[in-house]
């Protein structure tokens, strides 16, 4: 190659590096409805990426965000990789861009359960932020009024439990397989519960026309309750994965497939995940209505251990056992999925 085309390759290349960038995208299916970022994406030792998922219709400015293990430092990140550029804000000198997102974009909170790693992030940005419901169940919204938002480990921005109230959030209460408008929004969002070891998670259909994403909470498979609350949602969920509206299903594999059967503390390994993914096949009529189907693999456990990559071992896992065609995706902070 003549050295002066490579100089003007160079040139060329090095100039769109320097421009800013298009908020570039993890992964796009063809025709999408919906766009995930991910704020926060594991568990563990990693505070800062804590599960937390912004899921937007495209060409709206109206999103939820499932769970908030990590809220501020995911949004910051975010913009900073130029994530949220696409999110058609009403621009604001006085705030970043971040900020708008927060203040404009996010209209809710659904929270899975009150462990730390879901709502740490909420409690933190909760001063910055603005009015907005929070949809769970009663369990989990006892929780977080009663020993969260409670004066004492934090002030009260709840609009219930200990006075004085600031009033900030408003709780709503979900109530299994009932679906509900979320204010000034045109998404639709349905819960059933979860069994998580000693509380109740939660998993939330998030609806908008005809298209719906899965967002599902912490959850164990390997006991009784465990199996029969995912079989709860499989049903549930199964016309919509049969006529192709269900974009996404964001689930957990905490940890590797090497982690014995006592040591779950409610949650899943990768055969866990394979054979309830089976069982929504099986639910559905055939594992061909599942091929193809994405799955956001969230919650990997990130530990102080020598020469262990959790995610990397779980993906490996969940690639040697999946015989059902299933498209795994690794969830990452700051990236960006359109399902
Ligand atoms: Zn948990
Ligand atoms: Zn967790």
């Amino acid at each position: 190659m003549p050295i002066q085309t490579l100089n003007a390759l160079k040139k060329k290349f090095s100039s769109l590096s320097a421009q800013p960038a298009e908020a570039p995208i993890t992964f796009a299916h063809s025709n999408p409805s919906f766009e995930i970022i991910a704020l926060g994406a594991r568990s563990g030792v990693l505070d800062g990426n804590m599960s937390s998922y912004m899921i937007r219709p495209l060409g709206t400015n109206e999103a939820v965000l499932c769970d908030a293990g990590t809220l501020g430092n995911g949004l910051k990140r975010a913009e900073k990789k130029h994530i949220l550029n696409d999110i058609p804000v009403d621009l604001d000198p006085s705030l970043t861009r971040a900020g708008l997102v927060l203040h404009q974009t996010i209209r809710a909170y659904l929270i899975s359960h009150a462990h730390l790693d879901h709502v740490a992030g909420l409690v933190l940005s909760s001063p910055d932020d603005t009015a907005k419901p929070i949809y769970a169940f009663p369990q989990t919204r006892e929780i977080l009024s009663e020993h969260l938002f409670n004066n004492r480990v934090w002030g009260n921005m709840g609009n219930q439990g200990a006075e004085p109230h600031i009033g900030k959030y408003h709780y709503k209460d979900m109530t299994p397989g009932q679906t509900e408008r979320i204010t000034h929004t045109q998404l639709d969002i349905t819960a059933w519960p979860l069994a998580h070891g000693n509380t109740t998670s939660t998993a939330f259909l998030i609806k908008h026309n005809d298209h719906a994403v899965l967002y599902m909470g912490d959850t164990e498979a390997n006991t009784e309750e465990g199996k029969a609350h995912l079989n709860t949602v499989w049903q549930a969920i199964a016309p919509l994965v049969k006529e192709g509206k269900l974009k996404a299903i964001i689930m957990e594999a905490t940890y590797p497939d090497g982690r014995a059967d006592n040591a779950l503390f409610g949650h899943m390994r990768p055969k866990d995940l394979l054979q309830a993914l089976r069982d929504l096949g099986h639910e559905c009529g055939g594992r061909h209505y599942i091929r193809g189907l994405q799955v956001l693999v969230t919650h990997v456990k990130e530990t102080f251990e020598s020469n262990t990559d959790n995610t990397r071992k779980i993906y490996h896992n969940l690639q040697d056992g999946n015989d059902i065609g299933i498209h795994f995706i690794m969830a990452e902070q700051s990236a960006r999925y359109l399902v």
